[in-house]
C-alpha cells in the first residue's frame, strides 16, 4: 500500500490529451483552420456545410485530396482511389462481393473476426488462421497458414484497434490478391500499396472524422459482383461516377483533405512512422518495466497505434482511470468488450501527450505498486 505522502497524484496538467480510439483526436491546427474557414468556403459564398458536391470548389477539394493521398502513400498510377460511405464495416461485405468468392481470412482480433463473419453472410469465406482461442495476442508466422488455390483473396486487418495486434509486414498471399483493412493505421507508417489488390480505411482515426471511407484498389482485381448486388456495393459504379454515385459527405471529405495536408506538413508518412515508433516505445517501456502493468501482446506484434493494458491488480483500474482523467489524460478506458485500459496514440497525438501519460503511469505505479 502507498503511504499518505506518496499517494498525492501528479498535479493536473494545463492541457488535456484525448486517447479515444475513434472518433479520435484531431490536430489543433486542423480544428483551427476548419473554424476559420467555416463561415465562407474559399470564396464560394457559402460554408462548407452548404457547399454543393458538384461545385467547382468541391471538385478542387476532391482533386487535391486524391493527389495528396497518392503522393503520401505512393499509390501506383493504375490504382484507383475512391471515397465512400458506410465505414469499414460496409467494406467487410464489399470485399467478398467484388473480389470473388472463397475469401481467406487471417483472424488476429475482433475486427478481422467481424470482417470474416460479414463475408460469410454474402459469400463463402474461411479463416485460414484464427487467434481467437489465444485471446488475440499475436499475428501468425508465415508457416502457420496456407492460402487455398481457389481463394478469391486473402484478407487481413493490419492493425487490430481493440486487441492492439499489428502486422509489421504484409502477409505472404501466394499470388492471391491481398485485401487489407487499414482503418486504424493508415498513414502511420509506409505500406507497399502495390502488394495489395484492395485497401480500405474509415476516416475517424488518422484521416479525420467518421462518415467517409477511403478505398484504394487495383481495378484489374475486380470481379463482377453477384446478381442482386445493390449498385452502391459495386466498386465499378463508384469508379465510373468518380466517387460521386450519390451525394457524398462533403464536410468529412473536406476534413480528410485537411488531414492529408497536415500529414504532409509534418513530413509525410516516413516522419509519422519515426514519431509513432518513438511514442509506442515510450509506453511499452513503462509496461515492461515492472509487473504492475500487463500487456498480453507478443512483442513482435505490438501495435504502434493502440496500446491496450491492464493493471496487475484490477481493483486499481477504476482509480487509474479516474486519476488519469483528473490529470488531463482522457478516454483511456479499454474497449467495452475487453475492459482494462487502452491508449490510442494516432498520428495526431503529440509526443508530449504520450510522455505525459508515461510519466503518469510511472508515478501511479510508484504510489500503488
Ligand atoms: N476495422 C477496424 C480496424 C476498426 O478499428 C474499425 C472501427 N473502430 C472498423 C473496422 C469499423 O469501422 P466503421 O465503424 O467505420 O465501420
Amino acid at each position: 500500500m502507498a503511504t499518505g505522502a506518496e499517494a498525492a497524484p501528479l498535479a493536473a496538467v494545463p492541457c488535456s490529451y484525448y486517447f479515444g480510439a475513434g472518433p479520435a483526436v484531431l490536430p489543433p491546427e486542423v480544428i483551427a483552420e476548419i473554424r476559420a474557414e467555416l463561415p465562407a468556403f474559399r470564396g464560394s459564398g457559402v460554408s462548407i456545410l452548404e457547399l454543393g458536391h458538384r461545385s467547382p470548389e468541391f471538385r478542387t477539394v476532391m482533386r487535391e485530396t486524391e493527389g495528396d493521398l497518392r503522393e503520401l502513400m505512393a499509390i501506383p498510377p493504375d490504382y484507383a482511389v475512391l471515397c465512400m460511405q458506410g465505414g469499414a464495416t460496409l467494406q467487410f461485405a464489399m470485399a467478398p462481393l467484388n473480389l470473388g468468392d472463397h475469401g481467406a481470412y487471417l483472424v488476429t482480433g475482433q475486427w478481422s473476426a467481424k470482417a470474416w463473419r460479414e463475408a460469410e453472410r454474402v459469400a463463402d469465406a474461411q479463416a485460414v488462421w484464427d487467434g481467437t482461442a489465444d485471446g488475440y495476442t499475436r499475428v501468425p508466422e508465415r508457416h502457420e497458414w496456407r492460402v487455398p488455390h481457389a481463394a478469391g483473396y486473402l484478407h487481413y486487418t493490419v492493425n487490430e484497434t481493440i486487441a492492439g495486434v499489428e502486422f509489421h509486414a504484409a502477409p505472404a498471399s501466394a499470388g492471391v490478391p491481398l485485401a487489407a483493412d487499414m482503418t486504424s493505421m493508415i498513414l502511420s507508417r509506409p505500406v507497399k500499396v502495390s502488394e495489395h489488390a484492395l485497401i480500405y480505411a474509415s476516416a475517424q482515426k488518422n484521416l479525420g472524422i467518421a462518415g467517409i471511407t477511403v478505398v484504394i484498389l487495383n481495378p484489374a482485381a475486380l470481379r463482377t459482383p453477384p446478381r442482386g448486388t445493390p449498385s452502391l456495393l459495386d466498386y465499378r459504379v463508384s469508379l465510373e461516377a468518380e466517387s460521386l454515385p450519390h451525394t457524398p459527405p462533403v464536410f468529412a471529405w473536406y476534413v480528410l483533405g485537411k488531414m492529408l495536408k497536415w500529414t504532409r506538413s509534418q513530413g509525410g508518412v516516413g516522419a509519422m512512422a519515426a514519431r509513432n515508433q518513438r511514442k509506442a516505445e515510450l509506453l511499452y517501456a513503462v509496461l515492461d518495466a515492472s509487473d504492475f502493468y500487463l500487456n498480453a501482446v507478443d512483442k513482435s506484434s505490438r501495435s504502434w497505434m493502440n496500446v491496450p493494458f491492464r493493471l496487475h491488480d484490477q481493483k486499481l483500474e477504476a482509480l487509474f482511470l479516474q486519476e488519469a482523467a483528473a490529470t488531463g489524460l482522457k478516454n483511456l478506458a479499454g474497449h467495452r468488450s475487453s475492459g482494462g485500459m487502452r491508449a490510442s496514440i494516432y498520428n495526431a497525438m503529440p509526443e508530449a501527450g504520450v510522455a505525459t501519460l508515461a510519466e503518469f503511469m510511472r508515478d501511479f505505479a510508484r504510489r500503488y505498486g
